[in-house]
């Protein structure tokens, strides 16, 4: 089990987690109950899957916007915030409205399930459930998201991102971002010519860090601006005075 929380993961490491290369999925563990994080780990793992764990609602949510999962096995009942609202939270985020969610949950009434299915999980399972099941649902998920999943090439001008390999490419320079400036482009790229406001772009690529100065953003955007633009490249970022930033044809 990889006990580590997306701040860690933001210090300590410059560079993005080459999952690409890494063949074994990645499945985030929502869970407050040791012993069922402890079951649900052992199986994943037996079964080849990679796991992180996240105890409560608020990790859940960094750990999903950090790492990438393949998938969330989300329970019902977290501490800080619930499985529903970490299920709709993620539901908004461009980077992970597609991944899937399994909810785990003591509850078997039929309306629970009609809303945790309403706010976007995929599949929902009542405790106690074997081991056995779990993994079919989860095989079941992942083989329908995979086509979506391999077709997560952004591509804006000269500019290529691919989110599987995390490589991104200017012309034919590749270009190094830290993770940061890695879902800035993203966002970007997801809606070019579009003006974020500072405040926008803390919301969807911070997520819930919102203590986070919005000038904080320009120092980010300063550096994507560096990377991409290396060797004097025409400026694809523009600057919109007093409204914030967009991707925008040179
Ligand atoms: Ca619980």
């Amino acid at each position: 089990m990889m006990q580590i929380s997306s701040q860690d993961f933001l210090l300590r490491n410059d560079k993005l987690p080459e999952r690409a290369k890494d063949s074994k999925p990645l499945i985030l563990i929502v869970e407050d109950e040791e012993a069922i994080v402890t079951l649900l780990d052992y199986n994943l793992r037996s079964a080849g899957y990679d796991t992180i764990v996240a105890r409560d609602g608020e990790e859940a949510v960094d750990l999903a916007l950090t790492m990438a999962p393949n998938a969330i096995l989300l329970d019902w009942m977290l501490p800080l915030r619930s499985g529903l609202e970490v299920c709709r939270h993620l539901r908004r985020f461009p980077e992970t409205n597609d991944v899937p969610i399994i909810m785990l949950t003591a509850r078997s009434e039929e309306q629970d399930k009609l809303r945790g299915l309403d706010m976007g999980a995929d599949d929902y399972l009542t405790k106690p459930f074997s081991p056995q099941e779990l993994l079919a649902r989860l095989r079941a998920v992942l083989r329908r998201a995979q086509p979506a999943r391999l077709k997560e090439i952004l591509v804006f001008a000269d500019i290529r991102m691919d989110q599987g390999s995390h490589r991104v490419t200017r012309g034919e320079t590749l270009i190094e971002l830290a993770p940061t400036e890695f879902r800035l482009l993203r966002h970007f790229m997801q809606f070019p010519g579009r003006v974020f406001s500072r405040e926008q772009l803390l919301d969807t690529v911070w997520g819930r860090e919102k203590e986070v100065e919005p000038r904080t953003v320009d120092v980010h955007i300063r550096r994507l601006r560096k990377a991409l633009n290396g060797k004097a490249d025409s400026d694809v970022i523009r600057t919109v005075r007093e409204v914030g930033y967009s991707l925008d044809q040179p």
